[in-house]
Order: structure tokens, then sequence, then C-alpha cells
């Protein structure tokens, strides 16, 4: 392995780290106390996962976490109500509504019921607006991440070619908007692209957010590249024991991390900046909405 290894998960207990710190000073100079709601609808096992630490990561910086665990067969008022209740409650400064919903639940009306303030996922229809638009906005966590640890790689990011594969509205297109902001000359591939070997191999910064297991090799990178995987895909791994699997990201980690200058691995990559990013935006939200200066170095 030539490439520098970008450490995601040292890089998000620094997030978590200045996170906390301003808290403290929240609670200490103003008496206040940011506070995360999470919703979960159903009992997706993943999500249960994902839910659990986030309330634990929330509690770990000082903050106040308030969950709803709601039935799988919610109906669609009863939830709008609950989000209706918390976007009116001054204790609460984000809302998340964990994704995916339950099918009878209409994805885009719950998304778009958050107040766009507290909208600390930044899926809001006016949050990804002023993101495209260069104004301030809440903006997406995993996005969030990867640009703070490719500012924190490479200073500043202005005039690279970055090349995003995936279009999603959670990953990829919030994530060419930040490269875009960040004044990278950006490409989004998707699986309609032609040529996607030539159009990766032009990238100074490739971003792999598809779902598909080590579907980019180390031959598509351009040599010094640096390489931020989001893809999170589980495979089986036989040579674990019969029934093991094992985690690995969109990128061949082991080729391309013969060519990239630097790369993220998975596990320790994108993913634990996720909720690092989601604690960082809570505490941004809060400051926002007490008219306070906003914590530096914690969004877009
Ligand atoms: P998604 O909504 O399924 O989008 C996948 C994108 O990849 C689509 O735009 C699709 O193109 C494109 N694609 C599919 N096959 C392709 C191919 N052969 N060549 C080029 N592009 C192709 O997925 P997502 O929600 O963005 O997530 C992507 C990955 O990131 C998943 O592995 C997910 O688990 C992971 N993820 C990780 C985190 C984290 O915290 N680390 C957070 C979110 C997601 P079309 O639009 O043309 O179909």
């Amino acid at each position: 392995m030539t490439a520098t290894l970008i450490d995601g998960k040292a890089f998000a207990a620094t997030v978590r780290g200045k996170v906390a710190e301003h808290v403290t000073r929240l609670k200490d100079d103003h008496g206040i106390t940011p506070g995360l709601a999470v919703v979960l609808v159903g009992e997706d096992p993943a999500s249960q996962v994902y839910v659990r630490s986030k309330g634990k990561q929330t509690v770990e910086v000082g903050m106040n976490s308030y969950e709803y665990k709601l039935d799988a067969a919610t109906e669609e008022a009863d939830l709008l109500a609950l989000i209706d209740k918390l976007n009116n409650d001054p204790e609460v400064h984000g809302i998340l509504v964990q994704l995916p919903l339950p099918k009878h639940l209409d994805e885009d009306l719950v998304i778009n019921a958050s107040s766009p303030a507290k909208d600390v996922d930044g899926f809001h229809i006016s949050n990804v607006g002023l993101l495209g638009t260069g104004q301030k906005s809440m903006v997406p966590c995993t996005p969030l991440g990867c640009l703070m640890m490719l500012r924190d790689h490479h200073g500043s990011l202005s005039g690279m070619d970055a090349v995003v594969i995936g279009r999603s509205n959670i990953v990829g297109k919030p994530m060419a908007q930040l490269l875009l902001g960040d004044s990278c000359t950006v490409t989004i591939a998707h699986s309609r692209t032609k040529n996607l070997a030539e159009v990766v191999r032009r990238a100074d910064i490739v971003v792999a957010a598809v779902g598909r297991p080590e579907m980019v090799p180390g031959d598509w990178i351009k040599p010094g590249a640096t390489v931020i995987d989001v893809g999170i895909n589980r495979i089986d791994a036989p040579e674990k024991g019969e029934g093991k699997t094992r985690l690995v990201g969109d990128c061949q980690f082991d080729s391309c991390a013969e060519v990239a200058g630097a790369i993220t691995p998975v596990p320790g990559g994108v993913g634990p900046m996720t909720i690092a990013c989601l604690l960082a935006n809570t505490v941004t939200a809060c400051c926002r909405a007490n008219d306070l200066a906003e914590p530096e170095g914690l969004t877009a």
C-alpha cells in the first residue's frame, strides 16, 4: 500500500470532541443544552442499530437525546403530528426521522414536514435548494463528513477535478454540490455513464457512493488521487468461517491503495463521520436557533 490512510474513526472522534466543547460552552455561557430527537418507525434491525448508536453518541457529547419509537403500522397523520410537536418544542434543535420508512408512509412528505431549521439530515427541500444556491443550509451528514476529511487532507480543493459516482439525493448530489462550492470541477457519474473507467481516471478526487461491492478497481484511479469510499456492502467471507460476512466498500481497497495518494478504509472511513456530522449539525442548528455564533469547522 502506498496511499495515506484517511482515518475516519480518529477524525470522527476529533469532530465529536469539538462538538462536546461547544456543548459545554452553550451550557455554561447561555444555559442552553442542544437536543436531538430521533424518530424510528418500525423494527428494521439496521435502523435500530443506527438509532441506538445515535442516541448513545448524542448523550456522550453532552446533548439531550429524545427517542421516539413508533409502531410499524403508525398512520401518517400521527407521525406528522409528532413532527409538528417537535417542530414547536424549543428544547429540540434537531429532528431526524430514520429512513427507510415503512412503505405506507410518504417519505418525501415526512422529510418536508420537519422545520428546515431543525432538519439535521439536510434532506428538506428548502435545505437542498439553499445548498444548491450556495446559501447557508443544513448539510447532509455523509457528504459533509466526506468534505471535512477532504479539506483536512488537502487544505484547499480549488481547481481539483472531482468525480462523484452515484447521484442519490442523500449522498451523490449533495456531495457534488459541496465539491462545487469548494471550487472543484465536478462530474457526477451514474449507472448510465459511458466509459466510467475513463471518467474516473481523470479525477484528482473520487467519491464512490454506489452500493456495489468493490466495483472500482485500482486501474481506474489516477496515480496520487484521493479516494473517498462511501459504500458499505456486506459480502460473504467464507475465509472467516461458514456463514460469516464482512464489510467492503465500493472500491477495491488493496488495488486502489497501490495507486491512490490517499484513501478511506471500509469500515473506519466515511461511516463514523456520518454520526459525528449529525451531532455537529445539531449544535449548528442550536446556535442558529439562538442567534449565537456557530462553531467553526463543523459545517460546510
Ligand atoms: P443509492 O440511492 O442506491 O444510489 C446509488 C447510485 O449509484 C445511483 O445513483 C446509481 O445510478 C449509481 N450506480 C449504480 N450502479 C452503478 C454502476 N454500475 N455504475 C455507476 N453508477 C452506478 O445509494 P446511496 O444511498 O447513495 O448509497 C450508496 C452507498 O453508500 C451504499 O453502499 C450505502 O450503503 C452507502 N452509504 C453509506 C453511508 C455512510 O454513512 N458511510 C451513508 C449513506 C450511504 P442510477 O441513479 O443511474 O441508478
